[in-house]
Parts: structure tokens; C-alpha cells; sequence
């Protein structure tokens, strides 16, 4: 398999090509073509399969098309914490040097003004964690109509911080046809439901076991007689 085969634009072979890969990682092969083509998609992978490319470069194919209006951004990205989502805003730097899109990022920790500056810009691209979106939505400082493309990334680790409330409420902002990409490593009961109410007929994509256990600690089986011999064993 081929970058070439995954039906990614010219614009963006060339900049998967400038940073030196030379084939698709398995979360890429499988899960590109379905962005591409429009559907949702639910991918199970963790963070070193090569995901954050697996949703910006067909994210900078269908963005290719059409411009950001001032406060109305385009696609919308959460992560769970200001460092994944500054890892994300580089990707978008890098893969997307030719593509002459804005890109926001909404994180706690910066400046109110600088951010709104940019989303009064009109952003392609908007990067954020859930409290400062919401903060920022609340204020009227932004609109959330124009969302084309929504993306959850890290589902599990948003879980575990308690933004599970949070994402409802955006997913609820953002327009029902909107094309929605969901990326978790593993796939508690909460998370199921979340994807199951907010996600149309996703396409699976996954290429770590559902729930794996750690390979650095080792696990045996010692048999316990039963009654009150378990304690003693
Ligand atoms: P991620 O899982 O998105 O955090 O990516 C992990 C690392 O893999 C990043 O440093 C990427 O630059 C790198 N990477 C992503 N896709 C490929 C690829 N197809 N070939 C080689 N390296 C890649």
C-alpha cells in the first residue's frame, strides 16, 4: 500500500513526501480513504500509530475546497490536554505548509485576545480542549454553524479527566450533518455510548485490541482451592 493509493491530492502527497514517509501506517491505509470519502469513522488506536496524520491529511484534502467566514470555523479538533492539542496544531503546520489555511488554537493558559484575533480571522482549522471551546462559545466569541468536519481525539483520556459532559454538549452545537471522526485506545461502556449517540454509521477502524494489557508486567495464574483457602493462597 501506497500513499498514492489512498486518493489523498497532489498538494498533500507532496508534503507526506517532504517528511520523509514512505508507506501509510495500518490507522492510515484504513482509516483515509473513509474520511475521505465523507463517512464517520471510529478509530481504536493509540498515540504512535501514525493516527494524528490519519485525520489531517484528509482533513487538508477537504479543506482544499472552500474558505473560513470571521468566527465561523470549518473543522474542530479536541484533545484532552494543551499539549496534544499544540502536537496537533504542528501536524497541521507541517503537512499543511502549502495549503495557506489558518489554524486557531483554543487552549487554556494563553491569552483571550490573541485567540479571538484568530478566530476573527476565520479559522480552516480549529484546535481545542473542551473547557476553553465552551468558555469561548459562551462569550459569543464564536459560532459553531460551520462545522464541517468534528474531531474527538484521545476519547478515553477525555474520560478520564471528566470531559465526557462537555463533549455532549458540543456535539450538540455543531450541525447534525457534520462528518464526525472519533479516535480512542480503548473502548469502555462510556465511551461506546458516546459514540454510538453521536456517531452515523462509522466505519471501524482499529488496530490495537479493544483492551490490551500492559506487555511490561507479568502475569501467572496461581489455582486457589476454593472456600476459605483464597486469602491463604
Ligand atoms: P501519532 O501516532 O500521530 O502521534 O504519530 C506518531 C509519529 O509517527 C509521529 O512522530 C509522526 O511524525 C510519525 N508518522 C506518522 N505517520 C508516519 C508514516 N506513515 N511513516 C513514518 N512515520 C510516521
Amino acid at each position: 500500500m501506497q500513499f498514492s493509493d489512498l486518493g489523498l491530492s497532489e498538494k498533500v502527497l507532496r508534503a507526506v513526501e517532504d517528511s520523509g514517509y514512505t508507506t501509510p501506517t495500518p490507522i492510515q491505509a484504513q482509516a483515509i480513504p473513509h474520511v475521505l470519502a465523507g463517512r464517520d469513522v471510529l478509530g481504536i488506536a493509540q498515540t504512535g500509530t501514525g493516527k494524528t496524520a490519519a485525520f489531517t491529511l484528509p482533513m487538508l484534502c477537504r479543506l482544499e475546497q472552500g474558505r473560513a467566514r470571521a468566527r465561523v470555523p470549518r473543522t474542530l479538533i479536541l484533545e484532552p490536554t494543551r499539549e496534544l492539542a499544540a502536537q496537533v496544531e504542528e501536524s497541521f503546520n507541517k503537512y499543511g505548509a502549502q495549503h495557506k489555511l489558518n489554524v486557531a488554537l483554543l487552549i487554556g493558559g494563553v491569552s483571550f485576545g490573541d485567540q479571538e484575533a484568530k478566530i476573527m480571522r476565520g479559522a480552516d482549522v480549529l484546535i481545542a480542549t473542551p473547557g476553553r471551546l465552551l468558555d469561548f462559545f459562551e462569550r459569543g466569541k464564536l459560532l459553531l454553524t460551520g462545522i464541517e468536519i468534528l474531531v474527538i481525539d484521545e476519547a478515553d483520556r477525555m474520560l478520564d479527566m471528566g470531559f465526557i459532559p462537555d463533549i455532549e454538549k458540543i456535539c450538540k452545537l455543531v450541525p447534525f450533518t457534520r462528518q464526525t471522526l472519533f479516535f480512542s485506545a480503548t473502548m469502555p461502556p462510556e465511551i461506546t455510548r458516546l459514540t454510538e449517540a453521536f456517531l452515523h454509521n462509522p466505519a471501524r477502524v482499529e488496530v490495537a485490541r479493544a483492551a490490551t494489557t500492559a506487555s511490561t508486567i507479568t502475569q501467572v495464574l496461581v489455582a486457589s482451592h476454593g472456600g476459605g483457602d483464597k486469602r491463604e493462597t
